[in-house]
């Protein structure tokens, strides 16, 4: 597989041109920020880590009918995936009240959420990625009520996977950032879902495993991926 030009950096990846049109590769870096990435840092082997799950998940999202970009794992680092053209929009689901949806609404950490609920954050930096309804996202032709009304179902369908695909690992699903695009008209789940994507606790300890060790400096992070990895692919 001749790897072909940048096309695009992230905070957390690269994204390669391929001599296959359709193809391109997704290159994890180890490279963390967060808080709009006011905070940087890295996160040893977190590249490789985020690619193992990322795969074991969208493989597992593909034997349950979801499509998703995943072509195959090309080595530690490198995912090959379908050239989308992605939505700017982050679908979130929760499960269990967490993060900014605990601040903005007063609510308490950790209570569950069940049904789960959906919110859509418009993807840009320079705004912040705010939260934004239906409408917003209308006024500003980023999706149609079509598109909106799949994100909403594709991030539920999603969830029904994964949320007892951790219960089983003992790992509690709290919430999760999901991304989509465009593939041949399709829309398609793209992107990674990863510790870095995903907040995961402990069921025994209700310890956090995920990019929250990162973001509120609480040590052992390098550990709880690891172990994310172990639970997931193991
Ligand atoms: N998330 C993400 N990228 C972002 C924002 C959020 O992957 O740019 C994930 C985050 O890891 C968590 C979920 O989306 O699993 C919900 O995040 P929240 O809105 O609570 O924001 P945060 O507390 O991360 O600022």
């Amino acid at each position: 597989m001749a790897i072909g030009t940048l096309l695009y950096e992230g905070k957390a990846k690269k994204i390669f041109s391929t001599e296959n049109p359709d193809h391109v590769v997704q290159y994890f870096k180890d490279d963390a920020t967060a808080f709009n990435a006011q905070k940087r840092g890295t996160i040893v082997e977190k590249g490789v880590i985020n690619n193992k799950v990322s795969e074991r998940l969208f493989r597992l999202l593909e034997q349950r009918g979801i499509c998703t970009h995943f072509v195959e794992r090309l080595s530690e680092r490198e995912m090959l995936t379908k050239k989308v053209r992605i939505v700017p929009v982050e679908v979130v689901v929760r499960n269990v009240v967490a993060g900014s949806l605990a601040k903005r609404l007063g609510l308490k950490e950790g209570n569950r959420i069940d049904p789960a609920i959906v919110e859509f954050y418009f993807k840009n930096d320079a705004l912040g990625d705010p939260l934004v309804n239906d409408d917003h996202l209308r006024l500003m032709n980023v999706a149609t009520p079509g598109v909106l009304r799949e994100l909403r179902e594709m991030g539920h369908a999603v969830n029904k996977v994964l949320k007892p695909f951790f219960t089983e690992r003992k790992m509690q699903l709290v919430d999760f950032k999901l991304e989509f695009g465009v593939f041949h008209n399709k829309l398609i789940l793209a992107d990674e879902i990863s510790p870095d994507t995903c907040r995961v606790w402990d069921m025994a300890t209700g310890e956090s495993m995920d990019k929250d060790r990162f973001r509120k400096d609480m040590g052992k992070i390098e550990e709880a991926y690891q172990e994310v990895l172990a639970r997931v692919c193991g």
